[in-house]
């Protein structure tokens, strides 16, 4: 298949691995651990456990599985917040499939959509303004969720509502940003990241320029990677090249979609239409400091919690034997969770990260289940 086959050549993964494990080998002499290289997107998750990549790889590297899955992270306080929205009887509310199932402390948007909220599933939030044009006596909600992946869609659907002067059209915000958080990961004095594999859908938008501290201030290898299996392991080879010769860069193998600048366009309607909090709360991380967004002055009479005034959801503890939040920081393996595929399972997630295609936990369900 043209485009798809040509980053999974067999023969080609033989010569990466086997340049991987020759460099791991001399790493490996001088160093008494193995090491951790966090895949920052879970999208790099569910390609390596789906294509065996882990399986391939010498011991002398562990992967740690990090935060960059919107879902995954989401407060249930968020979740409890959309639901009082969600079950306005004058409201429609909108939002991406994988969403839905994530528990509140009253359930998942699908248990409100049982109890006869009108939910929907888009695949655009463009289809969220048709919505809105078509039942004028409805509020259309759409739930603004994720990273700068996601975010531009957003920031253009807003701009289309003002432009079209909607009235009865708004978002529930709850858009993050990636660069705050592994800097705050990479502050946590117990958490060892040899070297980042970074997220190569966010960093179309964003550019690699951001990632720049990382090398400077923590002197940790970074490369941007594609998703495909030669993307991942031709990424691995260049991040054990930096470990092996003491070298600490921004390295981009995604060279055919991502650019040191970003997307022009997609970062000036974000800057139009959102603007840094200070602190947003991250499940199982905490709060952390300007990590997401609200919307400008300009777009603020878009915001569904300032419409409605929903009240302030309190944060909520994860159950304590839940060890989301350690799967997120790399200090345990999904499958050292006791929750793991006993009272949490993908048909009946207690974390987000089963719930989640993205999440770590639902890929060691899917593809590793066998092993725990
Ligand atoms: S198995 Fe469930 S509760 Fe345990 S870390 Fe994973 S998502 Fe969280």
């Amino acid at each position: 298949m043209q485009y798809v086959d040509e980053f999974r050549d067999p023969e080609l993964a033989k010569t990466l691995l086997a340049h991987i494990r020759h460099k791991v080998s001399a790493i490996a002499k001088a160093s008494e651990r193995p090491l951790q290289l966090m895949e920052v997107c879970g999208g790099h998750t569910h390609a390596i456990y789906k294509f065996g990549i882990d399986q391939l790889l010498p011991p002398e590297i562990e992967f740690v599985h990090g935060p960059g899955c919107p879902v995954c992270v989401l407060p249930m306080g968020r979740i409890d917040g959309c639901i009082e929205i969600a079950e306005r009887p004058e409201v429609i509310f909108c939002t991406y499939g994988d969403a839905m199932r994530v528990p509140g402390r009253n359930g998942s948007l699908l248990d409100a959509k049982r109890r006869g909220a009108d939910v929907r599933i888009v695949y655009s939030p463009l289809d969220t303004l048709t919505f809105a044009e078509q039942n004028p006596d409805k509020q259309v909600v759409f739930f603004g969720l994720g990273f700068e992946t996601t975010m531009p869609s957003t920031a253009l659907t807003l701009q289309q509502a003002k432009r079209r002067g909607l009235t009865n059209f708004s978002i529930f915000c709850q858009h993050i940003t990636i660069i705050p958080t592994l800097r705050s990961l990479l502050e946590q004095p117990d958490v060892r990241i040899d070297g980042f594999l970074a997220p190569g859908h966010v960093s179309m938008v964003i550019g690699t320029t951001p990632y720049g501290f990382i090398a400077e201030d923590f002197h940790k290898p970074l490369v941007v990677t594609g998703f495909e299996p030669l993307d991942i392991l031709q990424a691995l080879a260049m991040l054990v090249d930096q470990i092996h010769d003491g070298r600490c860069e921004v390295e981009n193998q995604y060279k055919r979609i991502v650019s040191q600048q970003g997307n022009a366009l997609a970062r000036k309607a974000l800057d139009d239409v959102f603007e840094l909090k200070e602190s947003s709360e991250w499940r199982g991380l905490g709060s952390i400091a300007g990590s997401g967004v609200q919307l400008t002055p300009a777009y603020r009479e878009f915001d569904a919690e300032l419409r409605f005034n929903t009240q302030e959801h309190q944060e909520v503890a994860d159950d304590p034997l839940a060890r989301c939040g350690d799967v997120l920081t790399g200090r345990c393996k999904p499958n050292d969770c006791p929750l793991f595929g006993t009272r949490c399972t993908p048909q009946n997630a207690f974390g987000a990260l089963m719930v989640s295609s993205e999440g770590a936990c639902a890929a060691y369900y899917q593809y590793r289940r066998g092993l725990a």
